[in-house]
This record gives structure tokens, sequence and C-alpha cells, in this order.
């Protein structure tokens, strides 16, 4: 009888297999049925290849688990070499329910795009959506099928090192950029040969941690919560995305793994998300080192009670949730819930129709060899530039008869180009700044160089060499910042000024009377003064990805006119953090800056160093005629606001036309203004368009002391501008 039942099981699932016409709702619980509570339990359970000495294959512990269904996912495991006996395993187990893949596939898997922070100075969605669509298709060819990414966290402490994931400080900025990321990584539907499942990350408020210090407590206010951190989360679901990461963080003293409020009330509360959330890296077992409870058993009791679905390398899970139905601390129906929500992304994703639909090696030879990921690699590494200062007009270089000194420890570097978070990456597939630049004018420039200094070190002793060098030059271009792997998980920095002795050789540089250009290298805003003072020209570089050294060559020859603009305040002093565009207006000092920035301190100015939205172009805009097409709105009604864009300047050029509204009297006092629309426009020389934003109601709410999104009637203010700190044309409009 044991032997007919079993196999009885196992035409089940070859039935669900097959039975395509049924709902995947359908297919889920046929499966169900024929799961034991082991079984079950196996679905939420996580594990990273990467833990293992040698090949997974050679783990005894993790390959029995998996044959055991004791399973769900494994993380870290990449290629299709690795991937495929693992699946193979899994199919050796009684159901024969597939393995998710998932790795943190964050800017590019094989091809290294620039970083998040970096790709969002472009504020141009079809290339953020683009290169995540690209990491999908690498990555999905190599055996993968769900990255843990995009990191939605807003963050407005550049100390903390994970900023350089994110899209910056902005809600709404985030928001889009959240969106954009999603479909890349996905598709529009989920399922397709070539996507990947994406991970919203970090729920919630990770970017939020108290003095930037990783993995820290974070205290805030419900609406600080509704208004700023969690719509770019909304956005990722109203994308699609597939599933959840809660962070490392504790919410007003609740660890997020253990959270109700954010994963049942919120997330599949008032969200009704049917996706599923996956624990941080032993995120459960933290809530014993943070002192929330006394064991992991009593983790899993929180989490699992919480919605936490899927538990990543706390053995939390697979340990205790077995006893603990059993003691009826946990009612069937939760892990039921759980089991559910995962094996529902498996039927989308087509595991239960081909588990190796992710495993072909030709497909993932030439998706890891397309020499058109190189070509979008650079494209968007262009666009990620921001160009923060260009005295006299210094740039673009002249391309003939010039020579150029290449000076400072990142010139030559390949490593730090990639930055942090980089997948299958090879170093070799970099093209440093000086292979860029001498590749690209070798021919008709006299290049020489020295490092001057090391990133971190406290060398100084070549810095006569360098100086020695620059002296004989018609101009310097100088490469400084941080190394690639100080910005990223667990690198905090107290102080975000350029690291060893740089400084003292840019000092020693410049005083030679030369014109210098210097090329910032960073994950984060630095903090670089005496650079921002006495610099000729300065780009803010990023990392840029393989394809940095070219694209740094393209915009100093004015091959690629610069068109970024910063997605993150850049503050003049450390005291300054955290500084965003959107502060308030308090009426002291009594006598008004022109800025926004009144209220501050008595040693160093109110106003950021650069302004979220600044970034300049080798040409120049013009902002005229704007006509709102009414002056009052109705609740359901909308504004159009045009105006014209002019480009005046001698290239062609792209412009971020940036809206901002103020709401001046409101039940919560709001920012003196808030990004609320952008447009990347690419204009000719001379030539001028009609530029239109639409304004409606959900522009102009915000969350209430109830916690509603809604308007409050009355006069508001439309700003149209260059930057945050650039605002060229304005209008006051009434909202019935
Ligand atoms: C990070 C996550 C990441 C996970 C898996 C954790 O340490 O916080 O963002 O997805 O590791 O690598």
């Amino acid at each position: 009888l044991k032997i007919s039942l079993l196999s009885i099981a196992f035409a089940g699932v070859q039935l669900t297999a097959f039975a395509q016409h049924r709902t995947i709702n359908q297919r889920v619980d046929s499966v169900m049925r024929l799961m034991t509570l082991d079984e079950k339990i196996g679905q939420l359970n996580q594990y990273s290849g990467r833990e293992t000495t040698g090949p997974v294959t050679q783990s005894t512990s993790i390959t029995d688990a998996i044959k055991q269904g004791r399973v769900g996912s494994m993380l870290n495991v990449q290629t299709v070499k690795n991937v495929r006996p693992l699946q193979e395993l899994a199919m050796q187990s009684r159901l024969k329910i597939p393995l998710l893949f998932g790795m943190d596939v964050i800017h590019g898997y094989k091809t290294i795009f620039p970083e998040p922070l970096a790709e969002s100075a472009s504020w141009d969605m079809s290339i953020i959506r683009q290169s995540a669509h690209i990491a999908a298709v690498e990555a999905s060819a190599a055996g993968l099928n769900w990255t843990f990414a995009p990191m939605v966290d807003i963050a407005r402490d550049p100390r903390w090192g994970r900023i350089m994931e994110g899209a910056g400080e902005d809600t709404y900025l985030g928001s889009q950029i959240a969106r954009a990321r999603v479909l890349g990584f996905q598709g529009d539907k989920l399922g397709g040969a070539d996507a990947l499942m994406a991970c919203a990350k970090h729920f919630a408020a990770y970017g939020a941690v108290s003095s930037g210090r990783d993995y820290n407590d974070v205290e805030m206010s419900e609406h600080q919560l509704w208004e700023t951190y969690l719509p770019p989360f909304k956005a990722a679901i109203d994308a699609g995305v597939a599933t959840f990461m809660s962070s490392f963080n504790t919410l007003n003293g609740v660890p997020t793994a253990a959270s109700n409020y954010l994963q049942r009330d919120i997330l599949k509360g008032k969200w009704n998300y049917s996706g599923f959330v996956v624990s941080d890296w032993g995120s459960i077992d933290q809530m014993v080192k943070w002192g929330y409870v006394a064991d992991k058993k009593q983790g899993a009791l929180k989490a699992i009670i919480s919605g936490c679905d899927m538990d990543m390398m706390s053995n939390a899970y697979i340990d205790n949730l077995k006893q603990l139905v059993a003691e009826k601390q946990v009612n069937i129906k939760i892990i039921d819930d759980a089991v559910k929500r995962i094996l529902y992304k498996k039927f989308e994703l087509g595991l239960f129709d081909d588990p190796y639909r992710f495993c072909n090696e030709e497909r993932q030879e030439k998706a890891l060899n397309d020499p058109a990921h190189k070509e979008a690699a650079l494209h968007t590494a262009e666009r990620s530039i921001v160009l923060l200062k260009n005295q006299q007009g210094l740039l673009p270089l002249q391309k003939h008869g010039q020579n150029i000194a290449l000076i400072g420890p990142l010139v030559k570097s390949k490593r730090d180009l990639q930055g942090n978070w980089i997948g299958a990456a090879e170093f070799g597939r970099v093209v440093s700044m000086y292979e860029g630049l001498t590749q690209k004018l070798g021919n008709d420039v006299h290049f020489t160089y020295a490092a001057g200094t090391t990133i971190k070190g406290a060398d100084t002793a070549g810095i006569g060499e360098a100086v020695a060098v620059a002296s004989k030059a018609d101009i310097v271009i100088m490469a400084l910042g941080e190394a690639g792997d100080m910005s990223g998980e667990s690198k905090s920095r107290a102080d975000i000024g350029l690291p060893g002795r740089q400084m003292e050789l840019f000092n020693a540089v410049k005083a030679t009377g030369k014109p210098v250009v210097v090329v910032l290298m960073a994950g984060r805003p630095l903090i670089f003064n005496e650079i921002a003072d006495k610099a000729d020209a300065i780009l803010y570089a990023w990392f840029l990805g393989d394809e940095g050294g070219p694209a740094i060559a393209n915009v100093l020859t004015g091959d690629y006119n610069p068109s970024g603009k910063l997605p993150v305040t850049f503050p003049r002093s450390m005291g300054q953090i955290p500084l965003t565009y959107n502060g308030y207006k308090t009426g002291h000092p009594y006598v008004a800056t022109s800025n926004n920035y009144q209220t501050g301190y008595m040693d160093v100015p109110n106003t950021p160093r650069y302004a979220f939205g600044y970034g300049l172009s080798y040409t120049d805009f013009k902002y005229s005629d704007l006509k709102l097409d009414q002056p009052i709105m109705t609740k359901n009604g909308a504004i159009n606001a045009s105006f014209t864009l002019t480009n005046t300047g001698k290239y062609a050029g792209e412009e971020v036309v940036q809206l901002y509204i103020n709401d001046p009297f409101a039940s919560i006092v709001q920012p003196m203004k808030k990004l609320k629309g952008f447009q990347k426009i690419a204009l000719k020389s001379g030539e001028s368009k009609t530029i239109t934003f639409k304004i409606d109601n959900d522009m102009l709410s915000f969350y209430n002391q109830q916690l509603q999104w809604a308007s409050e009637p009355g006069s508001f203010k439309l700003m149209i501008g260059s930057g945050s700190d650039d605002i060229r044309l304005q209008s006051d409009f009434k909202l019935q």
C-alpha cells in the first residue's frame, strides 16, 4: 500500500507539471496536498553554496538535505556547471520540487555596469531598465533565477557604505528607479527565459541606520516611514516585484524579520502583496544577538508568525518549525501560506515545467560574451558621470598636440572601477582610465603618468615625481577617490574625506600652476572641499564598471557631453549629515538666504557643497515661457505646465529638467520643495522644445496626521529647474 501511495504521489506532481491549463493556484494546491510537514518546512529553507568548502556537490549535509526535500532555495551557486547538479539532486527528492537559485546580481553579472547609485545619476529610466535586463540575461543564462536586487532603501547618510547600492536620497526618484530596475530584471511578466525574479530590499528603513553605522537600529516616526522610506517598496510591488527581503536593522525596537507591522499589516495586509519574503542573511539568528529573543527557536516563532516566509542562512526554520507546530505555537496554516507563496513563484518561473530551463551551456556561452552588453555598459557609464565644475570651459579637452599628465592612484586601476557587489566579474574585462584615454588619444596626445601615492596608504614618496611629471605637462588629469571596496555592506566610514594622502598629492600638483582636471571615483558622496575650490574642472565618476575608462575618456573629450545629475546631496562637512535638498523653512535666522537651507550652523554655511539634482553640461540650456493651462485645479483634474527649453550653447546635449512642488501651508509642515517629475531631454545646439509636465492631485498629496495619503486645498508653488538649487521658472496655482 505504501509503495502505491508513493507512486501516486509522484504521478501527482508529474501531472501538475503537465497540466498547463490549470491555474497556478490549482497546481500549487495539488502539490501542497502531497507534501509532508518536513517537506513544507524544507521549502522555507535557504542555504548558501559559498559556505561549504569545495563544490556544494561534495558537501554531504547540503546534498543530502536537497535530496530529502529539506531545501527550497540555494544562494551563491552560479554557472550551469554548478547549478545543474544541485537541481538534479532536487529531482531525486520525493516530490521533485525544483530549487530556486539566488544571488546578489546588483549591477551586472559578468558585464559590470556602474554601481546603482552611479547609474541613478543618469536619471535615465530606459538605460537603468536596460542594464538590469542585461544583468538578467547573463545571470539567467548562468543558471540563476533570482536576484537579491534592487535595493530600494532611501539613503541620506553618505557615511553608510550601502548608499552605493541604492538610488540616493529622494523618494520620488527612488520610486521611479525601483520600478525601472524591477521591470528590467523581470520583464513585463515573470517567467521569461531570460529574466530573473527581483527582490525589493531591505524592508524597511535600513538606509536610516543610526549615524550611518551598518546593521544598526532605526528610530523613525510613522510619518517619516510612510512619506519617505516606504514608497519605493510600493513602487516595486506595482512593477510586479516577485520577492521582498527584510533587513538587518531594528525599526523602533523590533528586528524587521520579526515585524508583524511591516510584513503582515503593511506588506501582506494593506498592500495585499502575494509574493514571498526572505529574511536577510542570518537575520533570524541576529534576533538572538539583538537580545530580542532568547534563542533561535523563539526567533523562528517570531519570524514565521510575523510573515517572514523564507529563512536565509539561520537554520532557524529547518531546526525548529516542526516542533513549534507540534507544540501548537505555530498554526500549520501559517506554514502553508508561506510554502504556497514560494511554490507559486516556482510555477511562475516555469521551473515545474522544466527545472533546467536556466541551465543551457550554449545560451550561457553566448550571453556571457555578447559584445552588445559591453556597448550598453559604456553608454550607461557615460550617462552616469556628473560634471561638477568646469572653469573657463577647460573641458572638453583638445584632442591634438597636448602633453597630458595622468596622475593619481586610480589612473591605472581596474579592480576599483568595478566597485562592490560584482557578481561573476573579471578584472581583466575592465578598461582603466589610463587605457581609455591612451587608446582614444594616444596618436595625437603625449601622455605621461605618475601614481603619486596609493589610495589608502600613508606614502608620500611618489609625490615629488608626480609634481615633476605635472610640471612638464600642458594639462593634468588626476584620478583620485576611494578604493572599490571602501563602500558597500559593512563599509561605513566616519570620515568621508579622500583617504590616505591624496589631498596632499592634489595640493602639490595644483601648486605647479598647471590646469588640473580631477576625476573622482567613489561609491558615495565624498567631502573634498579643497578640490572643489581649487581644481579647474571636476568629474564625479563614481565606480563605473568595466567600461569606466572609455566612458571617462569620451566625456573628457566631449565625444559624450555629460548629462548626469546628482541623486544625492554632497555635504561640505561631516557635521551636516544628514543633509538633503528637501529641508524646511523655519523662519530662523531672520535674514533669508537665497537657498533653502536657512537653519544651520555657526561654523559652516548651511548649503551643501553640491545640491541634489546638480550637474553641468558642456552646453547651456535656457528655460523660458512657463505657461499653466489653468490657474486652478479641481481634485480630479490636472494642470499642464509647459515651458520652452533651448540649447543655447555650441554642443548637442541632454538636460534633466526637474519639477519641484511646494505646499506652503499644510496640516503637516511640508519641505520647501519636493521632486515630483523629471524628463531627460536631448537637444542639438540651437534647438528648442516645448516640455510639458502634467500635475495631478497625487503629486500634491502627502501622508497626513491620520497617515492617509491626501492633498489639502489651497495654494501651491511649482518650480522647474536644472537642479534643486537652480530653479529657473516658477508659478503659483491653486487646488480647489
Ligand atoms: C545582505 C543582503 C544580501 C545577502 C545575500 C546580506 O548580507 O545584507 O543584501 O542579499 O547578504 O548575499
